[in-house]
């Protein structure tokens, strides 16, 4: 896989850090030339912890969480809000959800353990996955997950067996399509009929799927789930897809006078890659939810449901930043300046799987103006290994640190150990401290399956 060509228009935008608007943290700031997130000092972190480094500012991950529990609570009544732990999961990252009075989405066994060994009440955990397999399935229901979505009949059917089996009645979501296209990357929608993910609105397939789990032994249909995609920053689509759904609350009431519970309207609104990106306030998607919930439920004829979100990437993109290190740089005069530093594909895959844009500065020059057009890349064996194309950055040399913003969503995660490279550590900072919560792989991990 290649780079895309370089853009001939790009235009350096002598922006200085803190001029880059929603994609800092909420504590960053520069003194003396230096970026400090957390109080802590980004070059003084970087060269003595070593990188690539995942940094997230705490206060900020906890102020994202507190804005989505008062944004929902003063509106409605016992509503949930799930941290959905596939954009970022670790121990230290379950105990800030616990502590926050979250619920959690899991998206099969490996999460589901992660938040369990950090002491996750299970009845807060919603588990997800359009695969799930036996094991994962025994292995929440064993646990106690407070709900698991139901993505086809074949799974109703196992869960079923499953609990009847352990002696117990499962609570469960169903997983519609509402058939809603939310207008972001084709790879992240979900919402659309053509998709992989749960019960299609066609043919009458979800409401007969709807009475199916009702009639079902050894499970409750607690509700309904619906997520109609990621990085989402026009809202309406929202409003949208909650009437489709509520409308099937109102014809399920009618046909067998069940009256479903909840709402999971699924994941929350996109973020800020770029300076100039304004994107949703958490109070503002939290009003056109529950407008949306109550002018439909007023429409149809039906009790409000208790409503859950399930927001990932609103919650950890922007508190997450990256740290590297400046290896080489590279100018092909007319054609690009590549930067490149010591991480890459293995840490942050979303610029090459779909070109995913951020912003950067050098933290140690980050009171300076970004006068230069470069694309930062990886040093991995890939053409296409790159974290940031044609963007602004100030004049870089070997060893400067290069911090890029709005990585904490969707990169650990995602990261891997392509090329023997070990994944980063990564590191808590507030109040002045930094705490490691993950610690940096060693070669020694890299080997930790092998057997001889
Ligand atoms: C990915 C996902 C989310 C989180 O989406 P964000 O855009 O990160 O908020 C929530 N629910 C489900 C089912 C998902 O697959």
């Amino acid at each position: 896989m290649a780079l895309p060509a370089p853009n001939k228009d790009a235009v350096a935008d002598n922006r200085t850090t803190m001029e880059l608007g929603k994609v800092l943290p909420k504590t960053a700031n520069v003194i003396d030339g230096h970026l400090f997130v957390g109080g802590v000092d980004m070059v003084e972190l970087a060269r003595t912890q070593g990188t690539a480094m995942y940094v997230y500012d705490e206060e900020d991950l906890r102020d994202r969480m507190r804005q989505y529990r008062t944004a929902f609570d003063k509106r409605c009544e016992n509503a949930g809000v799930a941290y959905a732990s596939k954009a970022f999961l670790n121990k230290a990252m379950a105990r800030i959800a616990k502590e926050e009075g979250m619920h959690l989405d899991v998206s099969g066994g490996g999460e589901l353990a992660i938040a369990l060994a950090a002491g996750f009440p299970a009845d807060r955990i919603v588990v997800h996955g359009n695969s799930k397999t036996e094991l994962e399935l025994t292995e929440a229901i064993q646990a106690g997950a407070g709900r698991i979505v139901v993505d086809s009949i074949t799974e109703l059917e196992r869960i079923s067996r499953i609990a009847g089996e352990l002696g117990k009645v499962q609570d469960v979501f169903l997983r519609i399509t509402p058939g809603v296209e939310a207008d972001t990357h084709d790879y992240i929608k979900t919402g659309c009929e053509d998709s992989k993910f749960g019960f299609t609105m066609r043919d009458d397939f979800a409401f007969e799927s709807v009475l199916a789990a009702i009639s079902a032994e050894n499970v409750r249909l607690a509700g309904l789930h619906m997520h109609i995609g990621s990085q989402i920053l026009k809202l309406e689509p929202f409003a949208e897809a909650i009437d489709v759904m509520i409308e099937l609350f109102a014809r399920v009431k009618e046909a067998c006078g069940y009256e479903i519970d909840e709402l999971d309207v699924g994941g929350g609104p996109g973020v800020a890659y770029q300076a100039e990106d304004v994107p949703a306030v958490i109070d503002e998607f939290a009003r056109i939810v529950t407008d949306a919930l109550n002018a439909s439920c007023e429409k149809y004829g039906v009790a409000v449901p208790r409503v859950l979100c399930e927001p990932g990437r609103s919650i950890v993109a922007t508190p997450g930043i990256t740290l590297y290190t400046v290896g080489t740089i590279k100018n092909l005069p007319g054609i690009r300046k590549f930067v490149a530093v010591d991480g890459g594909m293995s840490d942050n895959i979303r610029t090459a799987l779909y070109h995913a844009s951020y912003e950067a500065t050098v933290a140690n020059k980050a009171d300076q103006p970004r006068t230069q057009i470069v694309t930062i890349v990886g040093k991995h064996c890939e053409s296409g290994d790159a974290v940031v194309l044609d963007g602004s950055l100030q004049e870089a040399q070997p060893g400067d640190v290069v911090c890029v913003f709005g990585t904490g969503a969707y990169c650990h995660s995602m990261s891997s150990n392509y090329n023997g490279n070990v994944r980063p550590a990564v590191v808590f900072v507030k109040d002045g401290q930094a705490r490691v919560v993950s610690r940096r792989q060693t070669y020694a991990d890299l080997m930790a399956c092998d057997v001889d």
